[in-house]
């Protein structure tokens, strides 16, 4: 079997430790995400899965225990190692699109390639070719605004992909539409991941939509469990 996209050994974090408010949220989480694997994360609001989830992106650091992505180990290096190497390899998805509303579709997609040195014909026939893989290809001139909230999350989730990375970090990614959009939208991010063969860890409240990734684990009192 090929090497893990993303392994977290022994992963320990509480805010506020000695104080009063202390929360120990994560006690010893250990994970390994293979090559093409999709895996669902479920726990109850609070529990947490952003920080289990920034930390594997390399937006927030563990108190103890390792962070690889790609093959490296990108415990204790420098923040600019932290920063190349999150944005060669991870993508990222929120609930809420975090497009900017003065751009076009196509354009949200094609800045972050121009930023990691993509020529714009190319920006620009990869997002058209992302944009047509979740269908939204007719709606690419229109901003923000003037597209649905599915439309705008299928246009987060190619920009996620824009630079090609290996793994794919998804909070909620559907939760913020209702039921039938939400169902759509979320068989458009699988056909995606599928498509392009990506790792992805997507963290979800609904079980009918972990059910159709490949391994379901359970973030229960700081520690990771098959359900
Ligand atoms: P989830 O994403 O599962 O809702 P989070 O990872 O956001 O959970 O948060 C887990 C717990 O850690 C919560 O009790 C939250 O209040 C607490 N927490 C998160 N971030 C901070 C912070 N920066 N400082 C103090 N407590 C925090």
């Amino acid at each position: 079997m090929s090497d893990p996209v993303l392994t977290l050994e022994g992963i320990a974090k509480t805010y506020n430790a000695g104080l009063p408010s202390e929360v120990q949220v994560l006690r010893g989480v250990d994970l390994s995400v293979a090559p093409g694997e999709v895996v669902a994360l479920v726990a109850p609001s609070g529990a947490g899965k952003s920080t289990l989830l920034h930390i594997a992106g390399l937006l927030d650091t563990p108190d103890t225990g390792t962070v690889t992505l790609a093959g490296q180990n990108l415990t204790g290096q420098s923040d600019r190692r932290r920063t190349l190497a999150r944005r060669a390899d991870v993508g990222f998805i929120y609930q809420f699109h975090h497009l900017l509303p003065e751009f076009s579709a196509l354009e949200n997609i094609v800045l972050p390639q121009l930023s990691n040195g993509t020529s714009k014909p190319a920006a620009a026939e990869r997002a058209l070719m992302l944009l047509d893989k979740v269908g939204v290809a007719p709606r690419a001139a229109h901003r923000p605004a003037e597209l649905s909230g599915g439309e705008q999350q299928r246009v987060a989730f190619c920009r996620a992909l824009a630079n090609a990375p290996r793994l794919l970090l998804a909070d909620e990614p559907t939760g913020n539409l209702d039921p039938g959009t939400s169902d759509q939208v979320f068989d458009a991010l699988m056909a995606l991941v599928r498509d392009t063969g990506l790792s992805a860890l997507i963290a979800t409240h609904n079980l009918d939509l972990a059910a159709r990734m490949d391994r379901t684990l359970r973030l229960d009192a700081g520690r990771l469990t098959a359900p």
